[in-house]
């Protein structure tokens, strides 16, 4: 007899997430979590003695509002140390620009005034189109195919909203989707440091570059969340509350519980065995980890059909981002920046797409862009008194990287900051690189891509993260899917948890 109604593999945020929603429903939950915390890419961790940084994500923007409430997250102990968080967008010459508010309502800092218009036109019209969208990363994507019955609904209902957008927004939209952001900016902006800050949102943990097709369809996902905030502790405070609260409802976390294999017993999955041998049961299996791992790794091509095995395996993971911390002994001084915002380092959408060019063949871009923050800014705690520490993301590097490399891109990383904060160099007293492949074999981002299986075009909607497991169910019956690689990807929502669960719930398997 099983032992649990379900068993989550992952504790990150979408396992937690899928967790919590069945046990809401009265189902008994196990969550095996191989590291010694839960919450995957929303952790917070000591690096150096003294300083602490949220290890992965370090903002929040698209945390599932039926996730906050629905598990209510702020009675177990989530609070923000920053929220609406201003960008700087840096310039070498430290004339930069504030973009204010949820994502740049108003702008401080010498702009024109034509560029000032039409940033607010651009800005409403992005928002318009973002919010088109917002609803469906809150359900299923449809099935195809004949006998779905009111699957195809779901489409229509996008249509009728698109629809509703008017003759003249819908072929803008439509423009849109299909173009490149490069092009866009180009279109409507003039000045390098704007065009230059929102090129490098769109490509944010992507394989892309601003000229990369469909780029655009990257920063409708983006601005379908909320204005970034900061949590109270880092990142980890997020996973700490729903783990509180999941808990609460009953679910049982066991951390340290690798999960080396999923049972398929007359084809059927009924269990999970543990990296120590242990085996444990569950009439369902939910699979809150990378896919491509899921089915080629737990499960293992044996119980496959050949189908799935191209398709798992040939699901595209390529991540570029570069995770960076220093602890610093004094205040970084980015030449009188505010460090109580968000610091992008992209002086133009030319200086994005270089940066991107050589991750193409294989090489760190020598002259990197960046988001930087520095959350002991913000709050105490994260370094002694007097001292910093610095998070930042940096694009590009590629997953194969060997020791000189790695120095190698960490000097350029280093001269890029030292031209916008003069001196940084001499404050570090320790970093940490982690290079896409560290994220790989430290978290289990799969080629370091940070949605679990790039979230392009292709691999989008009923096309994530394959045909045949798009709707969370998989074709082995009682494995289902519930992580970033399923539909609407990847950041710090638990969306693909909480959807997952309520298709569970709803008892909408095929078989
Ligand atoms: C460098 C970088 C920066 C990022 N920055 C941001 C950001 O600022 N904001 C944002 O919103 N998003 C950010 N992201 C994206 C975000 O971290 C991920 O999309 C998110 O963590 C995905 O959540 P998840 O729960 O699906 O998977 P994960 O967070 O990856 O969680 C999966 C969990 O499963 C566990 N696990 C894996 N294999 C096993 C196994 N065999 N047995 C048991 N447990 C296992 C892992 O330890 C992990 O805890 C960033 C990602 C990267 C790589």
């Amino acid at each position: 007899m099983p032992s649990y109604d379900a068993i989550v593999i992952g504790g990150g945020t979408n396992g937690l997430a899928a967790a919590g929603r069945l046990a809401k429903a009265g189902r008994k939950v196990l969550v095996l979590e191989q590291a010694a915390v839960a919450g995957g890419g929303a952790t917070t961790k000591d690096f150096a003695k003294g300083y602490k940084v949220s290890a992965v994500a370090h903002l929040l923007n698209l945390l599932d509002p039926r996730v906050e409430q629905g598990l209510d997250l702020k009675s177990h102990g989530l609070e923000f140390a920053a929220t609406n968080l201003s960008t700087t967008a840096l310039s070498p010459t430290g004339d930069y620009l504030i973009l204010k508010g949820n994502y740049g309502e108003t702008i401080a800092g010498t702009l024109s005034d034509a560029d000032r218009a039409s940033w607010a036109e651009l800005r409403q019209k992005l928002m318009r189109f973002a919010a088109v969208l917002r609803p469906f990363k809150a359900m299923a994507p449809p099935r195809l195919g004949k006998g779905v019955g009111n699957e195809m609904m779901k489409l229509a209902g996008l249509g009728l909203k698109i629809r509703g957008l008017g003759r003249d927004d819908l072929r803008e939209f439509m423009r849109l989707m299909l173009i490149n952001v490069a092009d866009v900016l180009d279109d409507e902006l003039q000045d390098d440091r704007l065009k230059g800050a929102i090129a490098f949102d769109t490509v944010l943990g992507a394989h892309l570059g601003p000229r990369s097709p469909n780029s655009l369809l990257l920063l409708f996902n983006r601005l379908a969340g909320e204005a970034l905030s900061i949590p109270k502790g880092g990142m980890g405070s997020v996973a700490t509350a729903m783990s509180k609260a999941v808990q609460a409802l009953g679910v049982e976390i066991r951390l340290n519980a690798w999960v080396q294999s999923i049972t398929i017993a007359d084809d059927k999955a009924t269990g999970v065995t543990l990296k120590n041998g242990e085996t444990l049961s569950a009439k369902t299996i939910i699979s809150a980890i990378n896919p491509k791992t899921t089915f080629l790794d737990l499960v293992g091509p044996r119980h496959l059909d050949t189908g799935m095995v191209s398709r798992a395996g040939n699901i595209l993971m390529r991540g570029n981002a570069v995770k960076l911390h220093l602890a610093l002994k004094g205040t970084p001084n980015f030449k009188g920046v505010d460090l109580k915002t968000r610091l992008v380092i992209a002086p133009s959408v030319r200086a994005v797409e270089d940066a991107f060019n050589p991750v193409k063949y294989g090489e760190f871009s020598e002259n990197p862009v960046m988001e930087i923050v520095i959350p002991s800014a913000f709050e105490e705690g994260f370094a002694p008194k007097g001292h910093h520490v610095l998070s930042a993301i940096v694009q590009y590097a590629p997953i194969a990287m060997d020791t000189k490399a790695r120095a190698a891109f960490l000097k350029r990383i280093m001269a890029t900051l030292e031209s916008y904060a003069p001196g940084i160099g001499k404050l570090v007293v320790k970093s940490e690189l982690l290079t896409p492949e560290d994220l790989e074999k430290q978290y289990g981002f799969v080629g370091g891509n940070w949605h679990h299986g790039e979230l392009a075009a292709e691999q989008m909607l009923f096309l994530r993260p394959f045909i045949g497991a798009a709707q969370y169910e998989t074709a082995i019956p009682g494995l289902w899917l519930a992580g970033a690689g399923s539909h609407p990807g990847g950041g710090i929502s638990s969306a693909a948890g909480w959807n997952a669960a309520e298709r569970i719930l709803k008892g909408k398997g095929r078989r």
